[in-house]
């Protein structure tokens, strides 16, 4: 609880350069891992934009991976005025039986190919998927990440703790009305947060009513490079399960309800990275206001309501 003190520093210029160059050296920490483990070069000069747990729909990995074709189409197509260049991280397993979820990985893999071997693609975008995630990979990756995505369709996710662990480290998130993330932005407020997507009670009224999907202009691109079968070129039509639950009318993970939203907010990342001092002082207040996630806390609440301890004097927090 006393990391509130760092709130006091947001103005202190040596303060934010010392914060800074910590996280660059834990990015470089990072792309060694990555460089070792995928063979994909990691620039430190790019915001490292990373998504690691279990691979699961409701997590929305997918929603990700359309965002990354949707920034990858721009580049193909020259837009790429203003663009602000981003490392992809994407890592964690599937439950062996989950065939949508090893598909997700298959496409995450195959997307992160063509990104990396096209060399008008590589000042803007780079991408990794990491295999074998596991708590030691966690321990290099959370501190090198800049953004954490924190994506699950709003309602599915109990708490997560993923976010939390970002968040500690100095991470801005990017994330829905979902599981701890509604504290964590009441913790670190609504401006150091990039909210994004519908609510849980929008997505269990458009359940019972949902019945033909709109597709933005931007959405209808990336499906369209999706079905030309760029993406697996000798491998005819084994993304189509992924194309079908992107256009299913009922699709309960709301990708496409979802997706002009979160590129929304992922410009508002982008266009706030440019701005280095904002983007320390951002970081700064994430780790100052996750003292509210740690376990002395959560068993202070245990002592106090569950247990009706009396506090000892080694224990007056
Ligand atoms: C923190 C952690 C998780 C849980 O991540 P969520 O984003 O909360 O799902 C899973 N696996 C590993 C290795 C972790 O370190």
């Amino acid at each position: 609880t006393q990391l509130t003190s760092l709130n006091g520093l947001t103005q202190d210029k040596a303060f934010i350069k010392q914060w800074q160059q910590v996280k660059f050296d834990n990015k470089a920490k990072l792309a060694a891992l990555v460089a070792q483990e995928c063979e994909v070069e990691f620039d430190l000069s790019m915001l490292f934009d990373v998504q690691v747990k279990r691979i699961h729909e409701y997590k929305r990995q997918l929603l990700n991976l359309l965002h990354v074709v949707h920034l990858y189409g721009r580049i193909l197509d020259g837009d790429v005025k203003d663009m602000v260049p981003r490392c992809v991280l994407m890592g964690g397993k599937a439950a062996p039986g989950y065939a949508m979820a090893k598909l997700i990985i298959k496409f995450a893999n195959n997307l992160a190919h063509m990104i990396n071997s096209d060399p008008r693609v590589k000042p803007y975008l780079r991408m990794a998927y990491l295999p074998n995630y596991n708590v030691s990979a966690m321990e290099v990756i959370c501190p090198g990440t800049e953004l954490s995505e924190q994506i699950s369709t709003a309602g599915k996710e109990a708490s997560g703790t993923g976010n939390m662990k970002f968040m500690m480290n100095g991470a801005l998130t990017i994330g829905t009305l979902d599981g701890a993330n509604i504290e964590i932005r009441e913790q670190v407020g609504p401006d150091n947060f990039f909210l994004f997507g519908l609510s849980a009670e929008q997505v269990a009224q458009a359940n019972d009513t949902q019945e033909n999907q709109i597709f933005s202009p931007a959405l209808l691109k990336v499906i369209a490079l999706l079905k030309s079968g760029h993406f697996n070129l000798v491998e005819p039509g084994i993304f189509d399960p992924i194309i079908a639950a992107i256009e299913a009318p009922k699709d309960q993970w709301r990708l496409a309800a979802d997706f002009d939203s979160y590129c929304q907010a992922q410009l508002h990342v982008a266009n706030t990275y440019l701005d280095k001092e904002t983007w320390q002082q951002m970081s700064i207040r994430n780790t100052a206001a996750s003292g509210r996630f740690s376990s002395d806390v959560t068993i202070g609440q245990y002592r106090d309501d569950i247990w009706m301890a009396k506090k000892t004097a080694n224990n007056n927090r």
